[in-house]
C-alpha cells in the first residue's frame, strides 16, 4: 500500500470511530442534560477537567439563542440573527453532542432515554433543561399569533421579529401587554417590552390616541421594593394603566379581544377586554420530561429539586441542576445561571472525589429593566429578594451606562466567558468595586 493510501485509510478510520462513537456510545461519566445556557457552561467545565469521551451533552435544538436579546428584537434594535449561533459551534468540542432530545429520566437506573428509544447511562448527571414555553394554555394563543399581524411575543424566535412589525402597524387604541399567572423566566421582560413599546409610539406619534394595559398576575411591579418603587413612577409617568391580579385566558383574534381572569375574585370572574396590540408573555412550566420524571426526582410543580446552596440534587447524589428547569428559588435569568454554574461545578468535584458539598449559592440573579431606548434600572439581587449591586451607584436609577451593559457587554460575556465555562458571576467585581465591603 502506498504511503498516501495508508494515510488515507487512517483518517478514514479516525473520521469513522470519531462519528460513530457518539451514535454507539451509551455510557458517560457526566451526562448533561440540555445545552443552553447552563448546560453549556458546566458541559465546558467538566469536559475541560475529564477530556474527551467523558462527558455527552444531549441537546436537540440547532440553534443556541442568547435570549436576553430577545427584548431588544422586539423593538426593534436587534435581529433575531443576531442573537442565534449553530448549536454545533457553541457546545464545547471536548463533549460529544446527542442531537435527539431527552425523553424519560430513570435515576433509579442513572440512566436517560431519548427520543429514539437509545439509552444513555451515566455516573453523573447535569440536568439543564430551561423552562417550556406553554402557548397551548392560552385559548386562541397559537392562532392569534399565526393570523393576527398585531400579536406578539419576545418569548420565541419566531414571535419576537414579529412583536416589532406589530409595533409599527400599531396606529392607536386599545394595546395590551400580559404577565402570566405561572412561573416565568426574565420576569422583568414583559414590562421592558412595553416601555420600550410606550416611547416607540411617541416617537411615531401614535401614543396619544392609544391606552395602554398591563395585566399581570403579580400583586406589585417587581419582586424588590427598591426597584418596584421605580417602576411605579415610570409607570404613572407615562401614563400605563396596570391591572394587578390578572391572568389571560383567552384571545379571540377574529373580534379582537381577550378574557382576563381576576385572580382575587372567588366566583373566577372573568373580564373582556378589546385589543388593537397584544404582546403576550406566555405561561411556562418544567419541561415534559421533568414533569414525568419520577415524584423523588422533582417537586411537586415539576421542577428538578435541588439543594439551593449547593445545586446537588435532594435525593440522588449523582444528579445536579441549574438554571430555569430547576426548583432553585431565585428569579429565573442567564445571570443566575452565570452564578450557579460554578458552584454546581464545584460540588461535581467535590462529590467525585468522595466530600460532602459546601457551596453556598448565595441566590445572585439580575434583570436589566430596560425602560427606553438609551436607559436601564440594574436590578440585581439574592434569595431574600435584598438588592446585591455590582455597581457603587444607585442601581434603582434608569442610567444609559446600565442599557449599553445589556446591550453590549453583557452578550459579549454570554458568548465568550459563560458558554466556555469561564464566568462564574459578578461577585469578584462587586466586591472590588465595593472596596470588599459588599456581600
Ligand atoms: P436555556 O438557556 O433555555 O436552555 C435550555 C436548553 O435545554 C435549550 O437549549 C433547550 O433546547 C434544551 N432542552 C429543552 N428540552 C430538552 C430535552 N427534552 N432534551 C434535551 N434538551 C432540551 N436573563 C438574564 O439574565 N437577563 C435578561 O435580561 C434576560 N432577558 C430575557 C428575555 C427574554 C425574552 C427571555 C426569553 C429570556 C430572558 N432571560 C434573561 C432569561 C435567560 O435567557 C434564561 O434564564 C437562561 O437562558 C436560562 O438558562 P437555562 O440553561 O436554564 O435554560
Amino acid at each position: 500500500m502506498t504511503t498516501s493510501a495508508r494515510a488515507l485509510r487512517t483518517l478514514v478510520v479516525q473520521v469513522t470511530r470519531k462519528y460513530s462513537s457518539t451514535a454507539d456510545k451509551v455510557h458517560y461519566k457526566v451526562v448533561v442534560a440540555g445545552g443552553g445556557a447552563g448546560g453549556c457552561a458546566v458541559a465546558a467545565r467538566v469536559s475541560r477537567a475529564l477530556g474527551p469521551g467523558n462527558v455527552a451533552v444531549i441537546e436537540p435544538a440547532k440553534y443556541h439563542y442568547y435570549q436576553p436579546l430577545w427584548t431588544l428584537v422586539g423593538a426593534g434594535i436587534k435581529t433575531v440573527a443576531q442573537t442565534a449561533r449553530p448549536m454545533k459551534d457553541v457546545l464545547p468540542k471536548k463533549c460529544d453532542h446527542h442531537t435527539e432530545a431527552v425523553a424519560e429520566f430513570d435515576p433509579e437506573n442513572n440512566s436517560v432515554t431519548l427520543g429514539n428509544g437509545k439509552k444513555l447511562s451515566y455516573d453523573y448527571l447535569v440536568v439543564a433543561l430551561g423552562i417550556q414555553i406553554d402557548l397551548n394554555k392560552v385559548e386562541g394563543l397559537i392562532d392569534a399569533l399565526d393570523n393576527d399581524p398585531l400579536v406578539g411575543s419576545i418569548y420565541l424566535p419566531d414571535t419576537a421579529e414579529k412583536t416589532f412589525s406589530a409595533l409599527q402597524k400599531f396606529k392607536g387604541g386599545d394595546a395590551v401587554f400580559t404577565f402570566p399567572n405561572t412561573p416565568i423566566k426574565c420576569a422583568g421582560a414583559p414590562q421592558k417590552i412595553m416601555y420600550l413599546a410606550d416611547e416607540f409610539w411617541r416617537k411615531q406619534g401614535v401614543r396619544d390616541k392609544a391606552e395602554i394595559n398591563y395585566f399581570t398576575s403579580l400583586g406589585k411591579m417587581f419582586g424588590v421594593e427598591k426597584y418596584a418603587a421605580s417602576l411605579r413612577e415610570i409607570v404613572k409617568r407615562k401614563n400605563i394603566k396596570v391591572n394587578f391580579r390578572t391572568s389571560l385566558k383567552a384571545v379571540d383574534h377574529i373580534k379582537k379581544t381577550v378574557t382576563i381572569e381576576l385572580l382575587d375574585s372567588e366566583s373566577g370572574e372573568v373580564q373582556t377586554h378589546d385589543y388593537d396590540f397584544l404582546h403576550v408573555a406566555p405561561p411556562m412550566s418544567a419541561p415534559d420530561p421533568l414533569k414525568n420524571a419520577p415524584p423523588t426526582f422533582v417537586d411537586s410543580a415539576g421542577f428538578l429539586d435541588v439543594n439551593q446552596l449547593t445545586m446537588q440534587h435532594k435525593t440522588y447524589p449523582n444528579v445536579f441542576g441549574l438554571g430555569d428547569g430547576s426548583n432553585i428559588p431565585t428569579a429565573k435569568t442567564a445571570a443566575a445561571v452565570g452564578a450557579q454554574n460554578k458552584i454546581l461545578f464545584n460540588s461535581l468535584q467535590q462529590v467525585m472525589k468522595g466530600v460532602t458539598p459546601n457551596g453556598q449559592y448565595d441566590g445572585y440573579t439580575a434583570c436589566p429593566l430596560v425602560v427606553s431606548y438609551h436607559t436601564c434600572i440594574m436590578a440585581e439581587f439574592d434569595f431574600s429578594c435584598e438588592p446585591l449591586e455590582t455597581f457603587p451607584v444607585n442601581q434603582a436609577k434608569a442610567r444609559r451606562s446600565m442599557y449599553y451593559m445589556k446591550k453590549n457587554v453583557f452578550p459579549e460575556i454570554y458568548w465568550n466567558l459563560l458558554l466556555k465555562g469561564h464566568w462564574s458571576g459578578n461577585k469578584v467585581f462587586r466586591k472590588a468595586l465595593h472596596l470588599g465591603m459588599s456581600k
